[in-house]
């Protein structure tokens, strides 16, 4: 038997969306348990550095309904109207809300939070003015907010449960209703099944399906491999974000406060080539157009360096005092990692994967919603989802720089009073677990366990993530998409043989890796299915055969079930909660 502990409300995760969702829990006085893979102020969450976006209007007029209408400009119109709605005027609250749990922001000469422009935020409805709508500190925004949302969980009596590995959902055979988890504790590597009233998965992204990424080696999409091996579909895979400035060679994020801040790409020429691109908004256009406009630059033949395969991001006109008041995390990268000294030197940046649009269906009460019967959106029992695993989908097609920190805070909070609010109806006692619950998750690792020879794990993950970044990059072609998903499937097929020669129990990481590796098999399938299938170019999906976007065939959700590697649409919520619907136009910046 697999020991069972119980608890009112289990959080998947102790990054900003699941650290936000348990205090609203644990402030109730519920019990509530948060597993993480690591110590919580270690989430990726600590790797944000450009800012939170709200429209404070402290350094410039702003508002809400301008921050809505770029958010679904961003999104090219695949975002869902009403949950866009719903983050954007809930912002100012949660922003307001973290700094008086006591975030360090930086300051106005005023006092008021400092804010700084960002990609695609701008005022009065597109106009070529730029908003101040990032809140940060300094470069190190993420990390000052992990700290502060962990700091007020401690206090609220949050039970954490670090370095456990949640491995499976499970599910009442009777209504599908989620009931529990299971765990691994990594110390002892023993399985525990955690059993509650409410489940919510905040596993966070899954940037590790690629070769280049900003994402840190823990992203590897656990929450998304539970859900498919569950039998829940996932959500509009196909558009991952590249951003534009990864340090070439190394993929470490440089922020696009560096440009926010006044910096600017250039060109082997010394060209600031954006301006062909966006005479707008420049540097500063959505993430989606810069880093196509980087990849053409490179293509065409003015790429930086001795291989001609990199741009350049200058910054040193900004003047020392700016980038070690602003910048002084990018100043220590780019030094560490392209020997380059920002106050005299351009540092050398690719594009980048960095964030993944799709995940969980959700909807912006953090419930999980799955068609069944004649609903596409049905609520499933007991289940939630947010952060960057779950599509609420408030990204859509390419999500805006510092919408994501906002999306945790807004989401994180809002399932929290869901649950509350669901968990009051339920009767006392918790449901019954199914008789065979834990099997499932016994009998992978069985496998994994009883196997005397087979495929070694970081063989056919390097494998993966080369397919991911040759078939399903910046820029996508049929024939490369084709050839990826019989990779891909392949790939998927070797990953069902590995064996690890270390089975022992104590803190065995090969073990973790290849319960990973599973996740992120998952992960990818989803993406490149998806991409296969969506015959039109949108936001992060740039397809050569089908350049235009298509709001007639395809303004529509994509979701793929693991079983059976089939797809499913649903449509857009194209109406938002009070307001106007904004219309799909043309998108440049
Ligand atoms: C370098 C970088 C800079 C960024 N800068 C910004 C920015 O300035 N502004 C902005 O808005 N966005 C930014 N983003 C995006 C944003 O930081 C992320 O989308 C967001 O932090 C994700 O938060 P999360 O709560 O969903 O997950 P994470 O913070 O990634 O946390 C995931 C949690 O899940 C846990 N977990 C995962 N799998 C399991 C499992 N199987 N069992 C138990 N626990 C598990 C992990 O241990 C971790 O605690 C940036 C991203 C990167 C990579």
């Amino acid at each position: 038997m697999i020991p069972v502990r119980k608890f009112d409300a289990i959080v998947v995760g102790a990054g900003g969306s699941g650290m936000r969702a348990a205090l609203e829990l644990a402030r109730a006085n519920l019990k509530v348990a948060v597993l993480s893979k690591v110590f919580p102020t270690r989430s990726h969450t600590v790797a944000a550095q450009g800012g939170i976006a709200a429209p404070l209007a402290n350094s410039g007029e702003d508002n809400w309904h301008w921050h809505m209408y770029d958010t679904v400009k961003g999104s090219d119109y695949l975002g869902d109207q009403d949950a866009i709605e719903y983050m954007c005027r809930r912002a100012v609250e949660v922003v307001v809300e973290l700094e008086h749990m006591g975030m360090p922001f930086d300051r106005l000469e005023s006092g008021r939070i400092y804010q700084r422009p960002f990609g695609g935020h701008t005022q009065n409805y597109g106009s070529p003015k730029m908003a101040m709508r990032s809140c940060a500190a300094a470069d190190r925004t993420g990390h000052a907010m992990l700290h502060t949302l962990y700091q007020q969980n401690v206090r609220s009596n949050t039970q954490f449960f670090i370095e456990w590995m949640a491995l499976d959902l499970i599910r009442d055979p009777q209504d599908g209703a989620v009931v529990g988890v299971t765990a691994l504790e990594m110390e002892t590597g023993e399985l525990m099944i955690f059993q509650a009233k409410t489940v919510l998965l905040a596993t966070g992204g899954a940037g590790r399906i690629f070769w280049a990424t900003t994402n840190a080696f823990i992203n590897t999409g656990d929450g998304l491999g539970m859900a498919a091996r569950a039998g829940l579909p996932l959500e509009d895979m196909e558009f991952w974000q590249f951003h534009p400035t990864g340090v070439a060679g190394a993929g470490v994020l440089i922020t696009e406060g560096v440009r926010g801040e006044g910096g600017y790409l250039l060109n082997k020429n010394g060209e600031r080539f954006m301006e062909r691109y966006a005479p707008n908004a420049k540097d500063l256009a959505s993430r989606d157009v810069v880093s196509r406009a980087m990849t053409t630059e490179i293509k065409e033949g003015r790429g930086c360096g001795e291989h001609a395969d990199h741009v350049l991001l200058k910054l040193d006109h900004l003047g020392p005092e700016v980038i070690n008041l602003r910048l002084p995390g990018i100043r220590e990268i780019a030094i560490k990692f392209a020997n380059a000294d920002p106050v005299r030197d351009p540092i050398p940046v690719v594009p980048t994967v960095h964030y993944q649009m799709g995940g969980i269906p959700a909807n912006y009460m953090g419930q999980v919603v799955i068609p069944e019967g004649n609903s596409k959106e049905a609520i499933l029992p007991g289940m939630y989802a947010v952060g960057e695993c779950a599509c609420v989908s408030v990204h859509g097609a390419n999500r805006l720089g510092t919408n994501s920190l906002l999306d945790l805070v807004v989401f994180g909070k809002s399932s929290g009073e869901q649950m509350l609010k669901d968990m009051a109806t339920m009767p006392r006692p918790h449901r019954n677990l199914p008789k065979d619950a834990g099997e499932a998750t016994r009998s992978r690792m069985a496998r994994l366990d009883n196997a005397k020879s087979g495929e070694r794990v970081a063989d056919v993950l390097n494998d993966l993530r080369r397919a991911m970044q040759a078939h399903c990059g910046v820029f996508r072609f049929p024939e490369d998409l084709i050839a990826g998903v019989s990779k891909i499937k392949a790939i998927a097929e070797r990953a069902a043989r590995t064996f690890i020669q270390d089975k022992s129990k104590v803190f065995n990481t090969a073990r973790v890796e290849a319960m990973e590796l599973e996740n992120l098999v998952e992960t990818a399938m989803a993406t490149i299915v998806s991409a296969e299938a969506r015959k039109e170019s949108r936001g992060a999906q740039a397809r050569a055969d089908h350049p235009d976007r298509d709001d007639k065939n395809w303004m529509k959700h994509t979701l793929w079930y693991k079983e059976g590697n089939r797809l499913d649409y649903k449509p857009v919520h194209l109406k938002p909660l009070t307001v106007e619907t904004m219309e799909p136009k043309v998108r440049t910046y």
